[in-house]
């Protein structure tokens, strides 16, 4: 049997497959099992940031694996705490971290530490989180349910209590009361379409939240890793959240989720844990990840970079002006609104045949996370194969 026919036999029919196996990659470049070659302007939903088979990551990877892969949160792990400082250095942030395997996870510890933070004084049991429509926080039962998408709670329940949605950043206000936790929001909703929230607005809500001392979580897992220009969009976005989650590109590839917090002494021994969460292979990876990407900032390219693709995007953009209504993103996590979601299927369909992967995100978004490492090459190879790709439509 091929991998289309196992996994048809094997494997619950939980995703919508295209119809391509990729069997190698380098960088911003993927081969299929035909040889054919495709420009990636998605890194695997903004997971593989320093690009597909980094040699750099690979080598640090096979280093760790050479002496000791695993051995449990029990005892003390040497690139655990390194990868910690070098989180928490990158964000500029005076904070800690929990090591977990995914965004969901991260999330759920994020939960949990504003719950019980929420019962600090055992007299108000400040349980509530309001997260806001259109966001997307992870599967897990009570992520799903922190997801503010209604279409996503059609089964499953009963879901934890204590979830509330905002319409937007303004509505929140209204919504807090004494049993509020905490705020948890995406600074761009990606799932959701793209959506970068208004910079004011934001640092309004977060200086209200201050006031009321109700921590403010950002959900980091998507604009995280310098996906943004900073290493968090909350560095780019000028505010001070008390908790932060990571898990995508942070790990290159790596399953890995983590949650940063200021607040240090709410968790202690026994409240929270994870048999694989920050061992020495995901921590040798996320190290070496973050170190290829401060060196980026560092050395200016990670914005030329950025510029690049941006500029292709919008020069792109201004040439098929007919199927689309507007560009939206943040430095490299970008979209393109196409006029209607039977022409965005229709270009990520022939944008596959042309060679160039892309994705979609919210109803009609064209969505574009290509690694922040992509060659001014690869930028144009694959903006030229997405021109053949809008032709044949
Ligand atoms: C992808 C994503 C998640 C879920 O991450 P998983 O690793 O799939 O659990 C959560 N929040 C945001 C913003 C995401 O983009």
């Amino acid at each position: 049997m091929n991998t289309k026919e196992l996994d048809k036999k094997y494997v619950l029919p939980t995703y919508g497959r295209g119809d391509v196996e990729f069997v190698s990659g380098e960088n911003a470049t993927l081969t299929d099992v035909d040889g054919k070659k495709y420009i990636d302007f998605t890194s695997g939903i903004g997971v593989v940031s320093v690009g597909h088979a980094n040699k750099r990551v690979n080598d640090a990877i096979c280093t760790q694996l050479a002496n000791i892969t695993h051995i449990s949160n029990l005892y003390h792990i040497a690139p655990q705490a390194k990868a910690a400082q070098k989180v928490v250095e990158a964000s500029g942030y005076d904070m800690q971290c929990f090591f977990g395997n995914s965004g969901a996870e991260a999330n759920e510890g994020a939960i949990k530490i504003a719950r019980k933070h929420g019962e600090r004084d055992g007299e108000i049991k400040r349980y509530k989180i309001i997260t806001l429509q259109h966001s997307f926080h992870g599967r897990t039962i009570t992520t799903v349910k922190a997801t503010g998408q209604e279409s996503m709670h059609n089964y499953f329940g009963p879901f934890p209590d204590g979830f509330v949605y905002a319409d937007n950043i303004e509505s929140i206000e209204a919504l807090l009361d004494d049993h509020t936790a905490a705020v948890m929001i995406e600074l761009i909703q990606g799932e959701g379409g793209v959506e970068p929230q208004d910079k004011e607005k934001v640092q309004t809500l977060a200086k209200l939240l201050k006031e009321k001392e109700i921590p403010l979580i950002i959900d980091e897992v998507q604009t995280g890793a310098y996906r943004t220009g900073e290493f968090t969009a909350s560095q780019v976005y000028e505010i001070e959240p008390e908790i932060i989650t990571l898990a995508k590109g942070v790990g290159g590839g790596v399953p890995v989720g983590i949650v940063m917090t200021s607040l240090k002494n709410v968790l202690s021994a026994g409240d929270h844990g994870s048999t694989f969460g920050g061992n020495y292979l995901s921590s040798a990876a996320v190290c070496e990840v973050v170190s290829i990407l401060d060196e980026l900032k560092k050395s200016g390219d990670l914005e030329i970079t950025s510029l690049l693709f941006n500029k292709a995007l919008d020069s792109f953009y201004a040439q098929y002006k007919e199927f689309f209504t507007q560009k939206v993103g943040i430095g490299m996590m970008c979209g393109l609104r196409v006029k209607d979601a039977q022409t965005l299927s229709a270009i990520m369909t022939s944008a596959k045949e042309s060679g160039v992967m892309v994705l979609k995100a919210g109803r009609n978004t064209l969505r574009f996370l290509p690694p922040l490492t992509i060659t001014k090459e690869e930028i144009d190879e694959g903006f030229k194969a997405l021109s053949t790709a809008m032709s044949h439509l």
